[in-house]
């Protein structure tokens, strides 16, 4: 598809956990020919890897805490700083502070923030069922895409396990987390921000969002 954007696509998903920011931003990254960046990708990445960022970043996560400030925000800095980002990008899950937001505004203010709304009683809903499989990568959930056997990979047959992250007091905190600390940005981003139905399927959220997008690109 062609890019509603021609010169520069800079655009925020921003929406509370497991509202389908991933799902959307990597089909709209393809589709807009740009980056999609997650930091929670990131973040999950580094504690793989056990690095220093990751050492740090670890409890906070398993916690359902926000990484502190000023970690994410050197990561991300480098991470936009890399050719791949020249015509754009799609963020993911960042900013989730006003602190980052001003920081970003720094380096490469957004062209679109798409906000993503979603019932607390469906984010619980979608969280608590996700199940991943450590070895492969692959989501299963156990009421939309449950796996053949229960708890068994369809791919490559390894148990599957519960993120750390997805259980439902964890959830819960992060929605605190997100009410407090992410859901000022709404009002931030003011006229910047467009808001669409997330409480549907991935594919209807997919095409409110391009329709969204068309409709900036055509007032640009
Ligand atoms: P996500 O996959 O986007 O839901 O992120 C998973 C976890 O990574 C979050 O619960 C936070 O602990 C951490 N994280 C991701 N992005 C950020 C961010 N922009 N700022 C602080 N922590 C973050």
């Amino acid at each position: 598809m062609q890019s509603a954007f021609p010169v520069l696509v800079r655009i925020i998903i921003l929406g509370p956990p497991s509202s389908g920011k991933g799902t959307l931003a990597s089909v709209l990254a393809k589709e807009h020919g740009v980056p999609h960046i997650s930091t929670g990708d990131i973040l999950r990445g580094e504690v793989d890897r056990r690095t220093e960022l990751g050492q740090k970043a670890a409890s906070h996560m398993s916690k359902g805490k926000l990484v502190p400030d000023d970690l994410v925000i050197r990561k991300i800095e480098s991470r936009l700083s890399q050719e791949d980002c020249a015509r754009g990008f799609i963020l993911d899950g960042y900013p989730r502070t006003v602190g980052q937001a001003v920081a970003l505004d720094k380096i490469a203010a957004p062209d679109v923030v798409l906000h993503i709304d979603v019932t607390e009683e469906e984010i619980i809903r979608r969280a608590t069922g996700r199940r991943v499989c450590k070895t492969c990568g692959a989501i299963f959930h156990v009421e939309f895409s449950p796996p053949k056997t229960a708890d068994v990979c369809d791919i490559c047959g390894s148990k599957l396990a519960i993120r750390e992250d997805d259980t439902e007091p964890t959830v819960r905190k992060r929605l605190g987390v997100y009410r407090e600390m992410t859901a000022p940005l709404i009002e931030r981003y003011g006229d910047m921000l467009v808001s669409i139905d997330g409480n549907g399927t991935p594919d209807e959220t997919l095409e409110r969002a391009r329709s969204a997008l068309r409709d900036v690109g055509r007032n640009a």
